[in-house]
């Protein structure tokens, strides 16, 4: 039967709740033991799809093409037994809409509907599938104790303690314990409260997790014991690490996994965590470094490009290198010539994904830059688009657009594609309607990589799977124009053969593709098309040493 461990927070929110979460399931899973995760979201969004990611950070999207919360980007980043899907995150939206699909089909017919027992049942019933074939699932309860908003999620988590017992289930609570400053003292008192808050709704954590600044005392730690009901080694100290791949070990040292173990009854080997100390021992000892300028719309939330932070960091430890990001705000790019010294000192460039015109034209100076410079330059999404705009513009002479940002543009080399034939030859439509939600090309599919392209070779096999989240599409009508001219089509989806990567045959190195790759790097591994586009970005920097600016670093 699977067992459950469920996380709440409290004090204050961004606590890196998630990261604690897959932390603890990474150490499970060093242990032998079979771990999923799933994150409630307390928001009545049915996902975070259609969210801006000023306010949410990015959209992460799962193997079955679920819009998901950043979060489970950290699940999977972690763990390496256990893929999220669909079943992994949901929100009250979600709930409720379910809820209220089955009451307009009249399977409640005669009673009234309401949040104990309906939606609770439905949170229940949502949180048990998503444990189905674990050892151990871990449920992520966002928000804050004490918001409104989650009281459904706290009062469904407090009925399955109940009914699973204590030897399946376990609640886990992160808090705070702040350092202030002018008494030079920790105080325990937010941690005390928040328990109190958690045990007013009928829950009594069996773990604290004390996130802070500085380490923590023993005194202290004796303290929130105390205070709280917990047991004194149940309380886990979490300074502020280096970096969040260092806190599965130090949960480690403080034997959580063998308390969870003995708790849940549970016979396995000790973890083995060699892969991450190792993961990290290169992370934090790298000495050389090489600065990738990534030219985006939301540069001032960095959560905005979570992913693509991360795997240009696994390719880093991957090649024994720190990279530094430059963020380079797109719109200001347009008219500041400062900025555009932030992208000619960079290394390498990346536009990753996006939506909207806003900053398109600076986005493609900077393409443009890359392209007649020879500097590295990697394109994802909206970053592929603009890179076949780019050279059909100014390589080629084409008054080319996407119809995302001109919809009567002359040369619609980037548009909506709303039927096309699929392998079995039957015509299949995509609707292109007004609801924003879900109508684009959602998940993993199938591309093939042509054989004689920069792109097979880095992924060293004919074929991969990688994620989408997109609604525009490469314009078929111009594959041979742009491959004349030196653009060169290096992939294309295997069902509805569309352009999946383009590649520039005479530069260095300039791969664009139209998936999301950063949603499949792992930190233990890297990903091959990051992992070589750092190593393109050294061989750079080594062949550019004596022109750079003494600015290069930022
Ligand atoms: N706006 C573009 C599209 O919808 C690109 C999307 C993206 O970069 N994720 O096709």
């Amino acid at each position: 039967m699977t067992k459950f461990i469920f996380v709440t927070g409290g004090v204050v929110s961004s606590l890196g709740k998630g990261i604690t979460a897959a932390s603890v399931a990474a150490l499970l899973e060093a242990r032998g033991i079979k771990v999923t995760m799933t994150k409630l979201d307390p928001y009545i969004n049915v996902d975070p799809g259609t969210m801006s990611p000023f306010q949410h950070g990015e959209v992460f999207v799962t193997e079955d093409g679920a819009e998901t919360d950043l979060d489970l980007g950290y699940y999977e980043r972690f763990l390496r037994h256990s893929k999220m899907s669909k079943n992994n995150n949901f929100t009250s939206g979600k709930i409720y809409q379910s809820v209220l699909e089955k009451e307009r089909r009249g399977d409640y017919l005669g009673g009234t509907v309401q949040v104990i027992p309906h939606i609770t049942d439905e949170i229940k019933r949502r949180i048990h599938a998503s444990g189905e074939g674990y050892d151990i699932a871990m449920i992520e309860i966002g928000g804050t104790v004490g918001d409104i908003e989650s009281l459904p999620f706290m009062e469904a988590v407090r009925q399955m303690r109940v009914e699973l017992g204590h030897s399946q289930s376990l609640l886990m609570h992160l808090t705070l314990v702040p350092y202030i400053a002018s008494a030079g003292e920790s105080k325990t008192k937010p941690t005390q409260h928040s328990v109190k808050e958690l045990r007013s709704i009928g829950l009594q954590p069996d773990v604290l997790i004390c996130r802070s600044e500085y380490p923590i005392s023993e005194d202290n730690r004796r303290k929130i014991a105390l205070f709280t009901n917990v047991e004194e080694r149940a309380v886990i100290l979490c300074p502020d690490a280096q970096s969040i791949y260092q806190i599965p070990s130090i949960l480690h040292e403080q034997q959580l996994d063998d308390l969870i173990c003995q708790r849940f009854g549970l016979q396995t080997n000790t973890a083995d965590l060699s892969d991450w100390q190792a993961f990290t021992d290169v992370l934090l000892n790298a000495e050389d470094s090489v600065t990738v300028a990534m030219v985006g719309k939301y540069v001032e939330l960095p959560d905005a490009y979570k992913s693509i932070n991360e795997a240009l960091l696994h390719a880093g430890v991957a090649n024994h290198v720190k990279v530094n990001i430059a963020y380079v705000d797109a719109e200001r790019l347009e008219t500041e010539n400062a900025l555009m010294d932030v992208v000619k000192n960079a290394d390498a460039v990346l536009v990753p994904g996006g939506f909207g015109e806003r900053g398109t034209v600076g986005k493609m100076q900077a393409i443009s830059y890359a392209r007649t410079h020879g500097v590295p330059y990697l394109g994802i999404c909206l970053g592929m688009q603009l890179a076949v705009i780019e050279f059909a513009r100014n390589v080629i002479g084409l008054e080319a657009n996407s119809t995302e940002f001109d919809k009567r543009t002359k040369e619609p080399l980037i548009a909506l594609i709303t039927e096309w034939f699929d392998e079995k030859g039957e015509l299949q439509v995509r609707s292109d309607d007004s609801d924003l939600g879900g109508t684009m090309r959602l998940g993993a599919q199938k591309a093939e990589l042509v054989e004689d392209s920069r792109l097979r070779q880095i992924y060293a096999s004919p074929t991969i799977s990688e994620r989408h989240r997109h609604r525009y599409e490469m314009n078929g009508r111009y594959i041979d124009t742009l491959q004349d001219a030196g653009m060169k089509i290096s992939g294309y989806s295997a069902k509805q053969h569309l352009v999946e990567a383009v590649e520039l045959t005479d530069h260095p190195w300039f791969i664009a593709v139209q998936f999301h790759p950063e949603f499949t790097s792992q930190p233990r591994g890297g990903h091959p098309l990051f992992n070589s586009f750092v190593q393109a970005a050294i061989h750079h920097k080594a062949q550019h040493a004596n022109d750079k600016q003494p600015t290069a670093e930022h």
